[in-house]
């Protein structure tokens, strides 16, 4: 409880200093391997306890609601700077993590589309991820807030996707454009063939809903050559490049103008 309490003090302490931060992760289209953009992931450095990891201090932000100012600030953030990388000559997407106490309410919408305005990004630039959890909490309200978040042009994706207990039926019913298959069906693929079997269904899913599969934490060679034996269309993973801070951003930007694929063996600076 005195833990619980002091954290809370800290966060809202957090949140007057601007102590929160966005580390950037790229993301890959598998077919080809290049680049198609980056999602933006919080991180809050800590006047003592040095960067802390989002694991830690979102569920509190949520429960506090604390999360609706910091997920405006998170929106803000990474559309003026996806915006700018655009502007620089990287056609970069931005995926943006949305919680759900801030689909809880219509001034979701107003974020995003101030973020968007402010920032000048077009709106099929921005991806919003939404976790399977999310989507299920609230189902009438929630989907209704996304038809609208879609008609502002934005992209919807399910992030977490098979962790969570929606029903096919319910994935009809939002406007999703892309399943981010849950690390946990990534990792440790190739070693068993139940794994290989869930693979083949999620991404034959999405095909025949016309749905972009996405695979998250790719780690390993062998299961990045499954996933694009399977057609998967896109991925992420510290194969290819873990979180990014903002100065590595753009040198990870720079290389693919200039053609070199990073590997993770060039260990960019994570956060
Ligand atoms: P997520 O949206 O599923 O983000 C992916 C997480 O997986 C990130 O952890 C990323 O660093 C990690 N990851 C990516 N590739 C690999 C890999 O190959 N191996 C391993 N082991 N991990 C990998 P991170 O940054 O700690 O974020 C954790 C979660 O916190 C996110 O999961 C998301 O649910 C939440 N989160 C992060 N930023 C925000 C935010 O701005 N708002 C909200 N509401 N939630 C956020
Ligand atoms: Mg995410
Ligand atoms: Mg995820």
């Amino acid at each position: 409880m005195q833990h619980r309490m002091e954290l809370e003090m800290d966060l809202r302490e957090a949140l007057e200093k601007d102590e929160f931060f966005l580390a950037y992760q790229p993301t890959f289209d598998l077919s080809d391997m290049t680049p198609t953009g980056v999602e933006a992931l919080i991180r809050w450095r800590h006047p003592v306890r040095g960067v802390v990891q989002p694991n830690d201090f979102i569920p509190l932000l949520e429960e506090t609601g604390l999360i609706t100012e910091v997920g405006r600030g998170v929106l803000r953030e990474a559309c003026s700077q996806g915006a700018s990388c655009r502007q620089a000559g990287y056609p970069i997407a931005i995926a943006v993590n949305v919680s759900a106490r801030q689909l809880d309410s219509d001034q979701i919408l107003a974020d995003i589309e101030g973020a968007l305005c402010d920032s000048g990004l077009d709106p099929e630039a921005l991806t919003i991820e939404i976790t399977e959890t999310t989507l299920m909490r609230n189902i009438e309200e929630t989907s209704r807030r996304l038809a609208q978040v879609k008609q502002l042009g934005v992209r919807i994706a399910i992030d977490d996707f098979g962790t969570g207990y929606s029903s096919i039926a319910h994935l009809q019913r939002f406007p999703v454009d892309a399943l981010k298959i849950d690390r946990s069906f990534i990792t440790g693929l190739a070693h068993n063939r139940e794994g290989e079997t869930l693979i083949h269904t999620l991404v034959q899913l999405g095909k025949a809903l016309s749905i972009e599969t996405f695979a998250e934490g790719i780690e390993q060679q062998h299961e990045l050559s499954l996933l694009r034996d399977e057609d998967c269309d896109s991925g992420q993973g510290f194969l290819f490049a873990r979180p990014l801070d903002v100065p590595a951003t753009e040198t990870f930007l720079q290389n693919w103008a200039d053609n070199i694929t990073p590997t993770s063996t060039q260990a960019p600076q994570h956060t």
